[in-house]
Order: structure tokens, then C-alpha cells, then sequence
């Protein structure tokens, strides 16, 4: 399991910080670690005086959704839903029976591309608190695996939220973090009129303007190359951004690299996608999209994006040549590096069709 490096984050922040001609009007940026990973909190240089107090308020929401709902302690919350698998219901609060919905509201759209039950199987490739295996798992371990995921057998009660199948593991790693970078953001963003970045991970929402009349801008990330940037996107009040990626975290198994987004439908890690990155209007619909996305691939996965309002992509094939894979709306707030040896395929518009089918 790789955590990212403080450093991980200074090319989204660098460009933010680009934006901006004079030292004094650079927004001032604070950055720590929680849930396995960077977060940041950015303010405009005109509101430098609250960030200490804002970036307080920022990890304790933060931290209070990891102890809720990380895998990884066993006294969350979602560890104890976990223990309760097939023998009845757990108590969760009000924040976990929210993530939980969102998840499910996720899985159902996405026809269970994405799937908060997956938990068996991501385990068994070595991810989220499992054992990495030494060669990939043979098909009777895989099924046995698969038989236990199924996000309709989850279910949210008032108070409480039980698994039905015995071994059943929900794992939030596709959602939470957009969840809680919403959660910052709807404490801070009415108290921070000028502007705000909330950051987690590469899951972010913006509020404002990094200064007067500039947009904050962030680098998309080359996933061929994670210490370079593709390009810019340009974020305007409340947007949000996220990317999954084959390079965050991944296991080499008999000389090959298998990244940590699992197909709940083979069991098998998605191959032949580098990188997804959603716009979306909350952090929870563009995270969750961009796993979504990552599994479903281009076609499917714009038609998911047809039931979400707002939400736009980039596909990053794992190919090479790099191609790029935009939707029009992605495309039009989208501007490529200098140097950048790429072009920009904008999709058309999908035409008006059922409503996305099993394959
Ligand atoms: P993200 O980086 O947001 O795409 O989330 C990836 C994480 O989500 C993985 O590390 C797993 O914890 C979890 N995950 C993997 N595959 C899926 C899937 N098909 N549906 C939902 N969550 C998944
Ligand atoms: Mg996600």
C-alpha cells in the first residue's frame, strides 16, 4: 500500500499559486495528512488571517469521517457493520448512513460498476487492509470473493445498516473522500465569501476565486509520468474535481501491474485505463463518478454521466501514443500544457439512448 508524499500535492497548488502575477496576491495553503493520503486547504491572500482557524476545522471533519468510516480501524463504525456481515444490523450514525447512501446511490446508477460491497475482492488483491497474494488469485478464490459482493445486499435503515451475506466487506476508498471534502466545504465555504480549495487526496471543491477575477486552476496529472502535468482546468464557484488513477496504487504480481479498481463484475483490476477525472457539483458525484468511469470506460461511461447533471470527463486510455478523451464540457474549461505531445479528442455528444444496459 503507497501513501502519497506531502510533495504529491505542490503541482496542483503550484499552478493555483501561477495563476496569480504578484507574491502578495498568492493564496496561502496549509497541508497535512489524514486517510492515507495529502489533504490542503487554500485561501485567498485577502483571507490569510483565518486560515489557521479554517484548516482546524477542515482536519477535524476530516478525521471525524475517517474514524467513522475507514476500513482500516477496527473501532469505526464501518468495521463494525463489517463484523455484523449476515448476523443482523450495526448502529451507524448519520454521517456513515450518508456515505453508505452515497455509495449506493452510486452503485445503482452505475448499474454496479461501482459497488461499495466490492470489499472482498479488493482484499484479495492485496488493497484496502488485504494481504497482498504472490500470483493473482485463481478463479475458484475469485468467485468465492464475488459471491460475497453485491451492493443490493446492503441495506441503510434508519440508525442502523446491515450486510446480508455472510463475509460481505463494504469498502468506502471510491467515495469517502469526496464525501468529506464536501463536508469541509459546506462548514467553510459561507464564512469564506471570497474563496476556497479544499483538497483531499485529488478529490477537490472550489468556492470563489483564488483572487479577484481568477479562477482557481488546477493541474490535471500525466499518468505516464505522475511528476508531470497535463494541463489546466479552470474551476468556477462549487465546482468539484476528482481523478482515479492505474498509479496511485497498484500491486506487481508475476511481473505485472494490477492497479487497485476492481471490475465487481469479474473480480479482476480494470486493465487499459490510466486515468479518469470527473467535474462534477459535489466532490461525493465526482468522486464516486470517477471510479465509476474508470471501470465502465468511454462509452458506457458517458452514459452514466447523461444521469448526473453537471458532471463532464477526460479519459486517459493506457496507451501510447497518449490520447486524451474529453467530453465538450470537460474540454471547454481544459487547457494543455506547453509541450504536452497530445491532443484533445472531444467526444460528441452521445446520442439520446436507453439508459445504460448490463453488458
Ligand atoms: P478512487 O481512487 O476514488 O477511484 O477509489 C479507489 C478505491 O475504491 C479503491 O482503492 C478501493 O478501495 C475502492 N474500489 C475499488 N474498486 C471499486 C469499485 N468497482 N467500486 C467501488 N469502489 C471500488
Ligand atoms: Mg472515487
Amino acid at each position: 500500500m503507497k501513501s502519497l508524499a506531502l510533495r504529491d500535492l505542490a503541482p496542483a497548488l503550484l499552478l493555483a499559486c501561477h495563476a496569480c502575477s504578484a507574491d502578495r496576491d498568492r493564496p496561502v495553503s496549509e497541508e497535512w495528512e489524514v486517510m492515507g493520503t495529502v489533504a490542503s486547504l487554500s485561501l485567498p491572500a485577502a483571507d490569510a488571517a483565518r486560515l489557521q482557524a479554517s484548516v482546524a476545522a477542515a482536519r477535524d471533519a476530516m478525521e471525524e469521517v475517517n474514524r467513522r468510516v475507514s476500513a482500516y480501524r477496527p473501532d469505526s463504525e464501518l468495521s463494525r457493520l463489517n463484523a455484523s456481515a449476515g448476523k443482523g444490523a450495526a448502529p451507524v450514525s448519520d454521517l456513515t448512513r450518508g456515505i453508505l447512501l452515497e455509495g449506493l446511490r452510486f452503485a445503482e446508477l452505475s448499474d454496479g460498476a461501482f459497488d461499495p460491497t466490492v470489499g472482498p475482492v479488493v482484499r484479495l488483491w492485496g488493497f484496502s487492509g488485504g494481504t497482498a497474494p504472490a500470483a493473482p488469485p485463481d478463479e475458484a478464490r475469485l468467485a468465492a470473493a464475488r459471491a460475497a459482493v453485491g451492493w443490493r445486499g446492503l441495506r441503510v435503515e434508519r440508525g442502523g445498516a446491515r450486510l446480508d451475506a455472510p463475509g460481505a466487506f463494504v469498502d468506502l476508498g471510491g467515495i469517502a473522500k469526496g464525501c468529506a471534502v464536501d463536508r469541509v466545504y459546506e462548514r467553510l465555504a459561507p464564512g469564506c465569501p471570497r474563496g476556497l480549495l479544499v483538497n483531499l487526496g485529488g478529490n477537490m471543491r472550489v468556492a470563489g476565486a483564488a483572487r479577484p477575477g481568477r479562477p482557481w486552476t488546477i493541474g490535471v496529472r500525466n499518468p505516464f509520468d505522475r511528476a508531470r502535468i497535463l494541463g489546466t482546468l479552470e474551476l468556477t464557484n462549487g465546482m468539484a474535481v476528482a481523478t482515479s488513477g492505474n498509479y496511485e496504487r497498484f500491486v506487481t504480481l508475476e511481473g505485472r501491474r494490477y492497479a487497485h479498481i476492481v471490475d465487481p463484475r469479474t473480480g479482476w483490476p480494470v486493465e487499459g485505463m490510466a486515468g479518469v477525472t470527473i467535474l462534477a457539483r459535489t466532490a461525493a458525484e465526482a468522486d464516486g463518478l470517477s471510479t465509476a468511469c474508470f471501470v465502465l470506460g468511454v462509452e458506457r461511461g458517458r452514459e452514466l454521466l447523461r444521469r448526473v447533471p453537471g458532471s463532464e470527463a477526460l479519459w486517459i486510455p493506457d496507451e501510447q501514443p497518449l490520447r486524451l478523451l474529453a467530453t465538450p464540457g470537460f474540454a471547454a474549461r481544459f487547457r494543455l500544457g506547453a509541450g504536452v505531445a497530445a491532443a484533445v479528442t472531444v467526444l460528441p455528444e452521445p446520442a439520446a439512448g436507453p439508459a445504460l444496459a448490463s453488458p
